[in-house]
């Protein structure tokens, strides 16, 4: 056996709509493209810039605030439809 106990870690991240940390599998990943269109990951792996938002419409309302977005991306992000029906 190898010894040391390991430390399981699961990669946490914060949501943006109630900035709570928690686990990353909890979160849906947003992913901007480079277009600035904002899309939701379900693979968790698209290439672009990332935000995570809990899989609860009053975060992803919140997320959806005038000017989040655009401050979690640090520049133009714009949700897509498919962001925005999360919210609902
Ligand atoms: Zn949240």
């Amino acid at each position: 056996m190898g010894g040391a106990a390991r430390v399981k870690r699961e990669p946490q991240r914060t949501c943006i709509g109630c900035r709570q940390v928690r686990a990353k599998a909890e979160l849906i990943r947003l992913v901007r493209r480079a277009d600035g269109i904002v899309y939701v990951d379900r693979t968790g792996t698209a290439p672009g810039r990332g935000a995570y938002v809990c899989n609860q419409s009053g975060c992803v309302e919140e997320a959806l605030k005038r000017g989040r977005l655009a401050k979690a991306f640090r520049g133009k992000a714009e949700a897509s439809a498919e962001v925005m029906s999360l919210g609902r």
